[in-house]
């Protein structure tokens, strides 16, 4: 056991036994000779606004957010963070030196970071991008593409009142098309990107013919379990490169874990590894 002070974090939300963030943060407090944890904190809603205060009297560096508190815990911290004002929701809090509380959002530092992981050569305005769903994932990838250069992001979604709600929002670059033209929307992309829930697992397969994805397009999966959805499977015996959103998930954690512990943490194949045995 380490003679460093005991540095406390967890994850907020309900239910959070499912979560992987415990695995990853407690797999680096070990790796780096860290003295502290990572817990869970089921907080049932309606008990928000009594739990969140209580972080710094508790003697915790911060917490993940996660369903449902994501929004609700905006109006609970002292500051919030320009990218999660931006995205309408929080994932992260870090306890001040002067015990206040300042919220964050990483998902969209986290989806980028994996594509780079990926293709070191990625670039946001390398063609048309498709992105399909509207929903929480939809926000944090569509905007960190619109701050990376993205030219054109198609954005298409089942309920297209929120696709067009979400390009009323950010602007040029998104514009958001009918569900139906989902198939021809592919055409001519440099990126696909499936951010609904369908082909994860116990979901069906996400209902896209891939005929017009040029070859040579990323084809990027927020879903990580399968870590090998359907779309990914069937784009890769095409030839397409694809991403799997495991990166997303463990890239998103390195700069809380760096803002709570002051370390910057390495994703290893380790830590992969260690993840892909808890699916
Ligand atoms: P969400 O806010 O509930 O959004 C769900 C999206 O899926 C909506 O766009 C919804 O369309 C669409 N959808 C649901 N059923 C559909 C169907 N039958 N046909 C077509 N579209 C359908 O959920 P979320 O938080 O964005 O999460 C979405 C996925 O991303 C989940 O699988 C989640 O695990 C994953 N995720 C991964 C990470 C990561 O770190 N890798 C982070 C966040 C989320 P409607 O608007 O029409 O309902």
């Amino acid at each position: 056991m380490s003679s460093l002070p005991f540095g406390l974090a967890g994850i907020m939300g309900w239910p959070v036994a499912h979560s992987r963030s415990p695995a990853i943060h407690n797999h680096w407090i070990r790796k780096y000779g860290l003295n502290g944890a990572y817990v869970q904190l089921p907080v049932a809603p309606g008990k928000l606004a009594l739990a969140v205060p209580g972080l710094a009297a508790l003697g915790f560096r911060g917490c993940n957010i996660t369903i449902p508190h994501k929004v609700d815990a905006m109006q609970l911290v002292d500051e919030v963070d320009i990218m999660a004002k931006r995205m309408g929701a929080m994932n992260t809090i870090v306890v001040q030196p002067d015990g206040s509380l300042k919220g964050f959002n990483n998902d969209g530092f986290g989806y980028i970071q994996s594509l780079i992981d990926a293709q070191p050569d990625w670039r946001a305005d390398a063609g048309p991008i498709t992105v399909l769903g509207a929903g929480g994932a939809a926000r944090a990838v569509v905007l960190s593409l619109a701050d990376r250069g993205a030219k054109e992001i198609r954005l298409l979604n089942r309920t297209f009142d929120k696709a067009e709600a979400l390009a009323n929002e950010f602007g040029v670059p998104v514009k958001a098309l009918p569900w139906e033209e989902r198939h021809a929307a592919l055409a001519d992309v440099a990126l696909l990107v499936n951010t609904t829930s369908q082909g994860m697992h116990g979901q069906p397969d996400l209902d896209l013919n891939l005929d017009a994805l040029p070859k040579h397009a990323l084809v990027s999966d927020v879903i990580y379990v399968p870590l090998e959805t359907p779309l990914l499977a069937a784009a890769r015996k095409r030839g397409n490169p694809t991403v799997n959103g495991l990166g997303m998930l463990l890239n998103q954690a390195r700069p809380a874990f760096h803002a709570w512990f002051g370390v910057m943490p390495e994703i290893t194949e380790e830590l992969k590894q260690a993840l892909i045995a808890t699916f």
